[in-house]
């Protein structure tokens, strides 16, 4: 039988999309891979799911899952060849359960990441996964990328926050590992597989999730700093006096921020842009308000003395603080819609970042002299957006031109240095092949071994990852 006809069958014909219908689904978030595909699939429960598994292996038609494709390594993306069947999980949106008691929600996997933390604030508690795609990620995408964000520093990422998950496998049977359970030592912990597989092993179609009470209080501020190597000072003092209070600190450089400003409408930076590099710092207070402040005033106070920091304005209303995070969330939507650049998604520990910069943009420079560094990111992580575009006169298609080159400079000094080349977003389509070059042999076995176990036909995903 024909496979959109079977496919017609399990979801509904409405829910099979070709032709223009399908065009959303077949172009990445920064419109950099454009694919094919035989059709859009959009299954409404794990048993259609399942079924639309069985029916394309009877077929043998390579799949694609997909949550808010907003992913930005091509991940999502088919390849141009046509066979492949997009499997879109978003009409799995639906929040199973919430168990207070047990501080868990049990979610469906296109559950929409503000959703999930809305859902959790109804109920007196905080899902502490936060992006700047949160409208539009989904839960299955942020655990099919290992996801991190801005709240890493005290929760860690997707991983972290993941108790049981739900998977159909590219056999079509569906694991349920739904447990909600903090300590279960019995045996291979299965769901790390499909944690940051990017959809090359199964499809997630529910997972559990950890809970935590929200704060009493949260206060952000940002501070001018004269270095990088000032911003890592800035850091260690804050840890020290907040500890697990300190739930973010990003870094930006002056460059980002300055077109940040210039390119959407709305934002004002409350800081002369006068200083290198700026810090977004939040404190999230389990006592009050008045301790919060105090702490923060303590932080800052001492670094100012120091000299790490040259000036800093704390938001004194909710309002406040979320124009300060528009400013560092709104950085990836400015540069798209300037026209891209070079991106690099590194993570280094924190003790070698400034250095790191430091040298790798100056042979950056001595290459191609028209490299501007566009450089910001979750500095509290050790991860930086370690981005190129280009000096003003000069367009951005000549570093694209030079991608190669660049990648090379940068990815030889992450290594070097004992860093990832893809600390959050995945390998996708775009690191694919990098990759080979900087994980052991041994590494890459292993992971080719378990794709061979669990998709012997190589239809999950194929082309990305390994
Ligand atoms: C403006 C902007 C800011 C961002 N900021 C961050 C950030 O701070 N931190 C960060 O980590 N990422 C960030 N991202 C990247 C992106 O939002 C995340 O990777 C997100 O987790 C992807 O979720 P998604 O639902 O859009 O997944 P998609 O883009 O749809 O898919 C991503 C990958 O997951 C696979 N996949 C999707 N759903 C499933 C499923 N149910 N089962 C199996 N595989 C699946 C896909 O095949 C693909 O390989 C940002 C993106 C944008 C556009």
């Amino acid at each position: 039988m024909n496979l959109l006809r079977t496919l017609a069958d399990v979801v509904g014909s409405p829910n099979v999309l070709t032709g223009d219908d399908a065009q959303p689904y077949l172009t990445d978030w920064r419109q950099r891979y454009r694919g094919r595909a035989q059709a859009v699939v959009r299954p409404g429960s794990t048993a259609e799911v399942a079924a639309v598994v069985r029916a394309c292996v009877a077929a043998r038609a390579p799949m694609v899952p997909q949550g808010g494709n907003t992913g930005l390594v091509g991940g999502g993306t088919p390849d141009d060849s046509g066979d492949a069947v997009v499997v879109s999980l978003q009409r799995m949106s639906r929040v199973r359960a919430i168990d207070t008691a047990n501080d868990t929600v049990t979610v469906e996997a296109g559950c929409v990441l503000q959703a999930v933390q809305q859902a959790a604030r109804e109920h007196g508690r905080l899902f502490p996964l936060s992006l700047a795609a949160e409208g539009s990620a989904t839960i299955g995408g942020n655990l099919a990328t290992n996801a991190g964000g801005t709240q890493v520093l005290r929760y860690g990422n997707a991983r972290d926050l993941a108790l049981g998950l739900e998977v159909v496998l590219a056999s079509g049977e569906v694991w349920n590992g739904l447990r909600g359970l903090r300590k279960d030592n019995t045996g291979y912990d299965l769901k790390h597989l499909f944690i940051g597989a990017e959809g090359t092993l199964g499809i997630i179609t529910a997972a559990t999730l950890k809970l935590y009470p929200l704060p009493a209080a949260q206060m952000t501020a940002l501070a001018a700093v004269p270095s990088l190597a000032a911003a890592a000072r800035l850091l260690e003092r804050a840890r020290a006096a907040a500890g697990a209070a300190l739930t973010a600190f990003e870094v930006m450089g002056s460059a980002p921020l300055r077109n940040t400003v210039e390119t959407l409408p709305g934002l004002r930076m409350p800081l002369p842009l006068g200083q290198p590099w700026y810090a977004l710092l939040e404190l999230s207070d389990a006592e009050s308000e008045a301790h919060a402040t105090a702490t923060f005033e303590r932080i800052l106070a001492a670094a100012l003395e120091s000299g790490d920091i040259a000036d800093a304005a704390v938001a004194r209303s909710l309002a406040e603080a979320e124009a300060l995070w528009r400013l560092r969330e709104g950085i990836p939507e400015a540069h798209a819609k300037r026209g891209g650049n070079v991106k690099h998604d590194i993570s280094l520990p924190v003790s070698c970042i400034a250095e790191f910069v430091d040298s790798t943009n100056a042979a950056l420079r001595s290459r191609f002299e028209w490299i501007e560094p566009i450089v910001f990111g979750h500095l509290g992580d050790g991860n930086l957006h370690y981005n190129m575009g280009t000096v003003p006169g000069t367009p951005i298609d000549v570093a694209f031109a030079h991608e190669s080159g660049i990648n090379a400079v940068v990815n030889d000094a992450v290594h070097a240095r004992g860093g990832s080349i893809s600390a959050e977003h995945g390998l996708g389509q775009l690191k694919r092949d990098a990759i080979t070059r900087y994980k052991p042999a041994i590494e890459l076995e292993l992971m080719r071994a378990i794709k061979r176990t669990l998709d012997p036909l190589g239809l999950m995903n194929p082309g990305k990852v390994i």
